[in-house]
């Protein structure tokens, strides 16, 4: 089972790295976490514009000039957990649904229709109302029309996982949020969320069902995110090691404004964020970098090509809402609001390719 060391320790590490340290880091072929350490720290900051041409040389060395699209599809808002920071958190007086597998259906297929063939299936936690059975009920009646089919829901079991394979879904993504215990212990109030360690040990539990592709990931504006960088380093690494078949993604959405006017705890700048990818991008090139549509569509415009290799499009994030745009319930505001073709017609005027067919379920068979 993955551990991740105290918080503070990590921040330590971090903190005495200096101008040196950098340096050599960036010389460096192959980084060590200790490495990773030295490009998160406050030191690094001068050395942007060469971790920049770093991280550019990786990504278009290992990715080409492509940058894949995908849409978020979300079927249920209900959840029993209490999370501060989230508008769906079962304490919220919002407009709460779930769909029907017909009406998810017709979502599935507008987002279709607009041009997608990568979706993420996205659900409050209310085990309840939401299970397995939907999920793989859903996968059946859409992998026919899917190039891939990811779900980002509650924690499952081993043997759910690979049950969901066998429907036809490929991914999972699982974020910590926060890997420092003490503010996950202020943040997560009530539910099955707050073990901490279950959901630590979740992205290896999808692996071990089979996954093809696992994204972790943390929510930036919770703590320190700096140390977030490198338990995310140690944490990617852990997976590298214990499950090499498998893909990973990372993905670090900054917090934006939800119902219960939860507050960012700490302030991530579009220089921290920056810092950040090009420092997890130069220390595992193979790592798939998420840019979802919470950042704004000049910082996604200027970072096409940078490091990040996913976009989201187009994206609702209330149950319902690609049908009906004036559904209320949003887990979140979106800060990124084009189409899939606008977002496209952006990625090719940078020269690169939007990818809407990452997958194909043939490959499963080999
Ligand atoms: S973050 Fe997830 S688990 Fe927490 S309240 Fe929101 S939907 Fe529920």
């Amino acid at each position: 089972m993955f551990k991740i060391p105290p918080f503070h320790q990590l921040q330590e590490q971090i903190r005495s790295a200096g101008d040196a340290d950098v340096r050599r880091s960036l010389r460096t072929a192959h980084l060590s976490t200790y490495d990773l350490a030295s490009l998160l720290s406050p030191a690094a900051d001068n050395h942007l514009e060469a971790m920049a041409k770093r991280s550019v040389d990786i990504t278009a060395m290992r990715f080409g000039k492509t940058t894949q699209i995908y849409a978020p599809l979300y079927v249920s808002s209900f959840c029993k957990n209490r999370c501060s920071y989230c508008g769906f958190s079962a304490d919220n007086k919002i407009e709460r649904r779930i769909l029907s597998l017909e009406e998810a259906e017709t979502e599935a297929m507008l987002l279709h229709q607009r041009g997608f063939n990568h979706i993420l299936l996205v659900s409050g936690e209310a085990p309840a109302k939401l299970g397995v059975d939907y999920l793989e009920q859903l996968a059946l009646r859409l992998r026919d029309r899917f190039a891939a089919i990811s779900i980002e829901v509650q924690p499952l079991s081993t043997e759910e996982y690979a049950r969901l394979f066998a429907a036809g879904i490929t991914s999972v993504a699982i974020y910590q949020e926060t890997y420092d215990r003490e503010t996950y212990d202020q943040v997560h109030i009530s539910g099955q969320k707050c073990d901490f360690d279950f959901r630590l040990d979740t992205p290896a539990r999808a692996a071990a069902g089979s996954m093809r592709e696992i994204g972790i990931g943390t929510l930036l504006g919770l703590s320190d995110w700096r140390a977030e960088g490198l338990a995310l380093g140690l944490h990617l690494a852990w997976l590298r090691k214990n499950f090499w078949r498998t893909a990973l993604t990372v993905s670090f959405p900054r917090l934006r404004p939800a119902a219960g006017e939860f507050q960012p705890l700490f302030n991530v700048t579009e220089r921290d964020l920056t810092q950040l990818i090009f420092a997890l991008r130069i220390f595992d090139p193979d790592l798939g970098i998420i840019l979802s549509t919470r950042e704004e569509e000049r910082y996604r415009n200027g970072m096409i090509g940078l490091g990040p290799t996913r976009y989201s499009a187009g994206s609702c994030t209330a149950p319902g809402g690609y049908s009906n745009p004036d559904t209320n319930g949003e887990q979140f505001s979106i800060g990124d609001l084009r189409t899939i073709d606008e977002v496209c017609a952006a990625i090719k005027q940078k020269g690169f390719d939007p990818v809407r067919k990452d997958w194909d379920a043939g490959f499963q068979l080999l």
